[in-house]
């Protein structure tokens, strides 16, 4: 452990050996070093952006274990929106002001590359300026499997049609033993990586997330970080890393408990610690509640996603996120911790500090 606390002060590069043993330091020696780095690189600034998640279906080919959301005997209510449905909210939502739509869908073997190039289309062409995050490596893995499009091809088409930034999900554990038991047959790990390596190398930008509380152990949340930490090296082009607490309700792992909130700050604070090479780590509210998303801030994470306005995905699986927050509460909330919110755009510039 001597060894770990002298990585730890002197504030360079934990080692990979070192790294699995930061589970076994207690939470306040954590938070002491995650807290000072994320002081060092944001001061008491809170990111966030005012954004609207869409999840325009939920039927899916996959059967993930760990899922809540699509459309299955726990949750049956089959949805696929139409195009002009689609616009109608993004017209809405524009109209509230979000600066940023948050497009992820289920598997839906009725969905094709040309339904979602003309969502993102109609989207751009309404609205230039308005950011699109859109299509997870999942989603690029699953329809190159369906129609049989390459990697390249698909990224190409989607920054041709209009994608700006890519979302972080699909990422789940990325140990392959875990993987073939909570999500057989979604992209694989080496996949999701390659994926991202490749919009990297478009000079694009993207998030990556670690699903986690799960059947996976301590030793498997630092190998995700560190196949992550090692990609990042290369590329440079993970803003943000989001570990997301797996959400028991409607899903088909026989696990009664979810991640406590010690866990949960452990993880964060870690994952700060380990990833020294990605800008941001993101409480990401709709899965941890946005009180423990506000005392995060304290171990090391830096952003708390958006405003989402609605959310789909993790609320299916018990999170009280369904509704979204108020813009004026959310800059409230963070303000009352003490701390600084930053309006920031998609990519992290910042938009506008909202002084009290
Ligand atoms: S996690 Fe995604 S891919 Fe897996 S079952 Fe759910 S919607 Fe489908």
């Amino acid at each position: 452990m001597t060894k770990l606390i002298k990585e730890l002060e002197n504030e360079g590069r934990i080692s990979e050996d070192e790294a699995y043993k930061l589970y076994d330091l207690d939470l306040f020696t954590l938070a002491k070093f995650a807290h000072k780095k994320r002081s060092t690189l944001h001061g008491k600034k809170v990111y966030f952006n005012i954004n609207r998640h869409i999840n325009p279906t939920n039927i899916c080919a996959d059967t993930c274990k760990f899922c809540a959301f699509s459309a299955h005997r726990k949750n049956p209510n089959p949805y696929l929106m139409s195009h002009g449905e689609i616009m109608a909210v993004v017209d809405e939502a524009v109209g509230r002001g979000i600066k940023e739509v948050h497009i992820v869908s289920a598997h839906n073997k009725d969905t094709s590359w040309q339904w979602y190039l003309g969502i993102f289309k109609m989207i751009k062409q309404k609205y230039p300026h308005l950011h699109i995050k859109a299509m997870t490596a999942a989603e690029i893995d699953f329809l190159k499997r369906r129609w049989k499009l390459s990697y390249e091809e698909s990224i190409e088409r989607m920054i041709e049609y209009g994608v700006d930034s890519m979302p972080g999900g699909g990422a789940e554990i990325f140990d392959e033993e875990i993987r073939a038991k909570i999500c057989k047959g979604k992209v694989s790990s080496q996949n999701w990586l390659k994926i991202h390596e490749l919009w990297h190398s478009k000079g694009r930008q993207s998030n990556a997330t670690m699903l986690f509380g799960h059947i996976e152990n301590k030793a498997h949340r630092i190998d995700h970080m560190l196949r992550l930490r090692a990609l990042q090296d290369k590329t440079g082009g993970f803003n943000a890393f989001i570990p997301l607490v797996w959400q028991k309700d409607n899903s088909f792992l026989p696990i009664k408990q979810q991640a406590d909130s010690e866990e949960i700050l452990k993880t964060i604070a870690i994952s700060r610690l380990v990833l020294d090479n990605v800008p941001h780590i993101k409480a990401y509210w709709a899965t941890m509640g946005i009180n423990l998303a506000l005392v995060a801030q304290e171990f090391g994470a830096n952003d708390l996603d958006g405003t989402i306005e609605k959310e789909s995905i993790q609320s299916a699986g018990g999170a009280k996120s369904a509704k979204g927050l108020a813009l004026n509460t959310f800059i409230e909330l963070i303000q009352t911790a003490g701390l600084v919110p930053v309006e920031r755009d998609s990519l992290y510039n910042e938009i506008k500090i909202c002084a009290s």
